[in-house]
């Protein structure tokens, strides 16, 4: 049977600095992200143990908690490999014209993902996804690691607007590690997060993607 694990970083911990600190990625990856694969593990663990004793008492409580913690590890596998020393700048190609078809413009699509990460109450993350249903962009503002996000849609490029993404480092200032983090964003990575999620067609809402 499957495990969850955790992937390793492609760069070093002190990579991203000064935009993310060598002490906040040891601690972001090594600490939390770890946990999230752990307990992913175990909620399933626990679920085959229930369908074995036939008994689903707790089945609410564990739903919740693989959702919550397989929903953080998927994230968090995203999230580092939206990164990349030395990336920033601008993306180019179709995932470029896509979105300035979808959000207007570069910068106003920036602005968007930064305050969706921004304006998160308590914990969560701002998302740009792919929507199959209807061929397009879309930012979304999830809570912890899973609610408010539409189904179906496919993460491209997520921010962690968490406190342990930023708080050792920019402890109350969470707006200047928003801006910072756009000096890292690794856009060959999301472009071929993009092309790939427009090939996926699973045919929801009966519809083939265009
Ligand atoms: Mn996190």
């Amino acid at each position: 049977m499957s495990t969850y694990t955790l992937p390793k970083l492609r760069y070093p911990y002190d990579a991203l600095e000064p935009h993310i600190s060598r002490r906040i990625l040891e601690l972001h990856h090594d600490a939390h992200h770890a946990a999230y694969v752990k307990n992913a593990n175990v909620v399933i663990a626990e679920l085959d143990r229930a369908r074995d004793a036939g008994d689903m008492s707790k089945l609410p409580a564990l739903e919740r908690a693989l959702a919550f913690n397989l929903g953080g590890h998927i994230l968090h596998s995203i999230f580092w490999q939206n990164m990349i020393p030395g990336g920033g700048g601008r993306p180019d190609g179709e995932l470029a014209t896509t979105i300035d078809r979808d959000f207007g413009s570069f910068e106003k699509f920036r602005r968007q993902l930064t305050q969706a990460a921004n304006t998160v109450m308590g914990s969560g993350w701002g998302a740009l996804l792919w929507e199959p249903v209807g061929g397009r962009l879309i930012i979304a503002q999830i809570h912890d690691h899973e609610a408010e996000i539409a189904q179906g849609g496919v993460p491209l490029l997520v921010l962690d607007a968490w406190e342990h993404a930023y708080y050792l480092q920019y402890e109350n200032r969470k707006a200047e590690f928003f801006e910072a983090i756009w000096n890292v964003w690794n856009w060959h990575d999301v472009a071929g997060r993009f092309d790939a999620a427009r090939k996926l067609d699973v045919q929801l809402a009966g519809v083939h993607a265009p």
